[in-house]
């Protein structure tokens, strides 16, 4: 029998998927006051957060702070945590459908875009988003092996993700030793021998995909000189549009003043490369031994972009390891449409469609990357999710996608539910605690927190606290 207090009167909302999206939308549902609204958000690892916690750079804990803010949604009045459990795997859609009115899917992109040009499955080629995970302590890419025994590495794109992945690989591990880095990482850096990462643009300086700060950073590390080819550096005709653009504008000036400054003298250099596409990986002894590359040339595409044209001259880099920092890109989840083309949850202004575009998903809602692509940063997530959610609430008052039919059971049974199946959720009192283990033992050690980089740790620790509280 369901509970009519609840079921009748309050609008219950499950999300899926703990990132900024997901609080944001959390967030955006809990407080405003049109509609009474109960949130349980659901995440398949036992830590939120998603790349807040497992994507931003460890030196990058201003950016991390933001976490702060999740944790006051977390204590707004309506709001529960449900850790540990995925989608498709723990729970199904239609479980989702029999308890609560709406659903959001704030699942992200969780894997990676291809070059695919040969060679890219070789022993030392690697995926940026693994490499990331990897020093995040994400449990996915904990078992990763990262040998940095070569003396160069080369990373395809010019995103920001490609120069977190740069300056993590040129930095002194003595600044990343007080961050949350995992411990593992820190050691594997520590022992790096890699003198030269090549970054690598497809276009020129004025279509970079970093933003202003990121490459000045860069530009600003006491261990590695950031060099760039005064050649490619140049504004060509077909970069002129897009040189108008403010942080474009900015992104060229400093290059150019970078080139100037010629090769530096600190022991690790970064060069930075433009109008350069890979075309194979070359491998040498079962492994990367280079990557062989094109030089490009622009030209406008006649909508106002430019676009890179193989010259059809060709070199090769020596490199022992190759990131692809290509983009992100959306994975499918059983139960859920998904464009495999745009590889994102299809959607009319977060209004859910079905696979084939053609119908409405009833109740159904996508928000962040999932909605809108792999782009942005953390807080372009805020105004994304709020617009989902104005549709949602719109919808909820117009009687639409059954708020006013009560779901087939009562609130409180998603947790009955879960016990039932043996599923252990990990609610957010209790990643509190594992938060706590966390500083704590990141505080013995000098560091910001040593995170926990394996789900059993993570549970055996909780069981631990419970054993001994
Ligand atoms: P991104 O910004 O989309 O950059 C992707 C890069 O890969 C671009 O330079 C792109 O060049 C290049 N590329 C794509 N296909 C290629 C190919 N086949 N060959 C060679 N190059 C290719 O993606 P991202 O770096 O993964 O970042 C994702 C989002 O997270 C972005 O919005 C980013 O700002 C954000 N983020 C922010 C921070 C921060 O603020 N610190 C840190 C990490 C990530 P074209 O432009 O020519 O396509």
């Amino acid at each position: 029998m369901a509970d009519d207090k609840f079921s009748q009167k309050i609008l219950r909302v499950a999300i899926v998927g703990s990132g900024p999206s997901g609080f944001y939308a959390a967030e955006a549902l809990l407080k405003q006051k049109e509609v009474p609204v109960e949130v349980d958000l659901f995440d398949r690892l036992p830590t939120p957060y998603g790349l807040v916690r497992g994507g931003v750079a460890p030196d990058h804990q201003k950016i991390k702070a933001v976490t702060a803010v999740y944790e006051k949604i977390a204590q707004l009045p309506g709001f529960r945590f449900f850790g540990n459990i995925q989608l498709g795997k723990d729970i199904q859609v239609s479980d989702l459908k029999e308890r609560y009115h709406q659903i959001v899917y704030a699942v992200g992109a969780e894997t990676d875009r291809k070059m695919v040009i040969p060679g890219e499955d070789a022993l030392g080629s690697h995926s940026a988003t693994a490499f990331v995970g990897w020093y995040n302590a994400h449990p996915d890419y904990r078992d990763q092996k990262f040998d940095l025994s070569c003396e160069s590495a080369a990373i395809v794109g010019v995103g920001n993700v490609a120069i977190d992945v740069a300056r993590i690989l040129a930095e002194g591990p003595e600044i990343l030793a007080k961050t949350d880095i995992a411990d593992y990482a820190l050691e594997t850096l520590r022992q790096s021998r890699i003198k030269i990462v090549y970054l690598l643009g497809r276009r020129g300086p004025a279509q970079a995909a970093y933003s202003p700060a990121e490459i000045k950073e860069l530009g600003s590390l006491t261990t590695a000189d950031l060099v760039v080819r005064e050649d490619e550096a140049r504004l060509d005709e077909a970069s002129k549009t897009d040189y108008l653009n403010p942080e474009n504008k900015k992104n060229v000036d400093y290059v150019q003043a970078q080139a100037k400054m010629g090769e530096g003298n600190k022991p690790r250099k970064i060069r930075l490369r433009f109008c350069v596409s890979p075309v194979e990986i070359v491998i040498e002894d079962g492994r990367v031994g280079g990557l062989k590359i094109e030089k490009n040339r622009l030209v406008s595409d006649g909508n106002g972009k430019a676009k890179a044209v193989g010259t059809g001259q060709f070199e090769t880099l020596p490199a022992g390891l190759v990131f692809r920092s290509v983009g992100y890109r959306g994975a499918p989840i059983s139960g859920v449409p998904f464009d495999l083309k745009s590889g994102k949850i299809p959607n009319r202004e977060g209004r859910v469609l079905s696979s084939d575009l053609k119908n409405p998903c009833m109740g159904e809602y996508v928000v962040g990357w999932a909605k809108r692509g792999p782009s942005g940063l953390i807080g372009t997530n805020r105004a994304d999710s709020v617009a989902t959610v104005k549709g949602m609430l719109e919808d909820a008052l117009a009687g639409k996608f059954g708020w006013t039919v009560p779901p087939v059971h009562p609130p409180a049974s998603m947790e009955q539910f879960l016990r039932e199946r043996r599923r252990r959720f990990v609610s957010f009192p209790e990643w509190k605690k594992l938060d706590q283990i966390e500083i704590e033992e990141g505080k013995r050690k000098g560091k910001t927190r040593e995170k926990f980089s394996r789900v059993s740790d993570m549970l055996s620790a909780l069981d631990s606290a419970v054993g001994t509280a």
